[in-house]
Parts: C-alpha cells; sequence; structure tokens
C-alpha cells in the first residue's frame, strides 16, 4: 500500500504539545483524516485518530469518558484518571491504525516529512528560528561520561 498524498494543517501557533494535523491518501483511493503531529519529550510523532474510552459509573452505570472527573449523569465522582501521557492507551482507542512496524515507520516518516516541509514553507514562520531547527539531531557524545 502506498501513500499517495499526505496534507498537513499547522497547528503551531496553539502552543500545545499538538503541532499539526494530517490527512493522508492511500493508493488514490482511501482517505484518514485527523492524525495528530504531537511533540513528545523529545521526538515528534504521529497519533491515529481516535476515540476516547469509556467506562461505566459505579453509581448510576451510565458510560462515561475514563477521564472524566465526575459522571455527567449524576454527578458521582469518578475513580482518578491515569496519567494520560504514560498510558494512553488506556484512554484512547485508535479508530484506524497501521498492523506493523513496517508501515507504522513508513507512514509516520512521510507524515513528519510533509510537516517538515509545510512547516519550511509556511510564510507565517518565523525563519530565524526555522532554520535552527533544520539541524538533524545530532547523537550526544558521550564525553566525560561513564
Ligand atoms: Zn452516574
Amino acid at each position: 500500500m502506498e501513500i499517495t498524498e499526505v496534507r498537513v494543517s499547522l497547528r503551531e501557533h496553539e502552543g500545545k504539545r499538538l503541532k499539526a494535523y494530517a490527512t493522508v491518501t492511500f493508493d488514490n483511493s482511501f482517505v484518514v483524516r485527523n492524525i495528530k503531529i504531537i511533540q513528545g519529550n523529545n521526538d515528534l510523532f504521529v497519533a491515529m485518530p481516535a476515540r476516547k474510552m469509556k467506562q461505566f459509573c459505579p453509581r448510576c452505570g451510565k458510560k462515561v469518558e475514563v477521564d472524566s472527573r465526575y459522571c455527567s449523569n449524576c454527578g458521582a465522582q469518578m475513580p482518578p484518571p491515569k496519567d494520560p501521557s504514560e498510558d494512553r492507551q488506556s484512554i484512547h482507542q485508535d479508530l484506524a491504525h497501521p498492523i506493523n512496524q513496517e508501515f507504522r515507520d513508513y507512514l509516520q516518516s512521510k507524515i513528519l516529512d510533509a510537516y517538515q516541509d509545510k512547516k519550511n514553507s509556511s510564510p507565517e514562520e518565523e525563519n530565524n528560528e526555522a532554520v535552527q531547527e533544520q539541524g538533524e539531531s545530532q547523537p550526544q557524545k558521550d564525553i566525560g561520561q561513564q
């Protein structure tokens, strides 16, 4: 399967970890929207479109999003959420996603390339900063460390 088009919509100015949305076309025939490009602790990564998982309210039994603090139906306090950055899978369920590492890597590199292109060609971007960001991540040499 080939990725035939990647469209990127920048969200840089919102100042969050979310940097952009991507829309990806496969084989000129299938489109997946709402793929997110997120700044992780070290690198950018791609998050597939996802929905929030639900849990059942312990008091009234109504379905409530797993990271809600209170039941939207009866107001009961819900169990505390897990840290979303560490345990994303328990809160979000991907709606469409690659099922092998090879395609996952291919998809991610295509999307991140398109993101960098878009960023570099974006007229709103301040050039001074954009140029400095272009260097590839250089592996740190372990000088003076055991
Ligand atoms: Zn409830």
